[in-house]
């Protein structure tokens, strides 16, 4: 977390000094996560139908990559699947949450702007503001329902792993300038890898 250690950021969390064996399987998990221009990712992601074994081994699977890309969420089509299920984990003690078919039933008036930032969009960091508490409707992967009541870090996660269900990225939730800059940003970095 290179600008503001103190506050925790969205899906990725970067660790300034990481061993490398861990350095290669998050740079294995990333390769493995749509980027941003893939159509996937602006997409709205169908309803699951089927929870059999199938399902639970893609929850496993995303489990695995979310944690190896050291991230606290990740959306199905992030790893270009278009099916409505997330999974996150708030803390690396915390169990992983897989939710499946989520819908929002209330979200807070109360709003808070925080920076994130997004596997799909790497080195990107942009200000978003979301609703501080949240309730979700969804089912786990045996097909249980499943209510979350969520605030805070949690609660941001899930909105913006649902976002992703949407089609909808940080970057349509941020400020022109910061979208601008963002996009500018990863031209700029586009360029110096080819020219490398
Ligand atoms: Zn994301």
């Amino acid at each position: 977390m290179p600008e503001a250690p103190q506050e925790p950021h969205e899906e990725e969390i970067e660790e300034p000094q990481l061993d490398p064996e861990l350095e290669m399987r998050r740079a294995a998990a990333l390769s493995l996560v749509r980027r941003f221009g893939d159509p996937i990712l602006k997409s709205r992601a169908t309803e699951v139908d089927r929870f059999d074994d199938g399902l639970r081994a893609q929850v496993a699977r995303m489990a695995g990559l979310m944690a190896d890309a050291l991230g606290v969420g990740l959306a199905a089509p992030q790893v270009g699947l278009a099916q409505r299920l997330l999974v996150y984990r708030v803390g690396p003690e915390a169990p992983v949450i897989a939710l499946v078919n989520p819908q929002v039933e209330w979200t807070s008036s109360e709003r808070e702007t925080m920076e994130e930032g997004c596997l799909s969009i790497p080195t990107v960091h942009v200000d978003v503001e979301r609703p501080v508490h949240v309730r979700v409707r969804a089912r786990d992967e045996i097909g249980e329902g499943r209510l979350v009541e969520a605030s805070g870090l949690e609660a941001r996660v899930i909105q913006h792993e649902l976002d992703h269900l949407d089609g909808v990225l940080i970057l349509d939730r941020t400020s022109r300038d910061q979208r601008k800059e963002a996009v500018r940003a990863m031209r700029e970095a586009e360029r110096a890898q080819e020219a490398a």
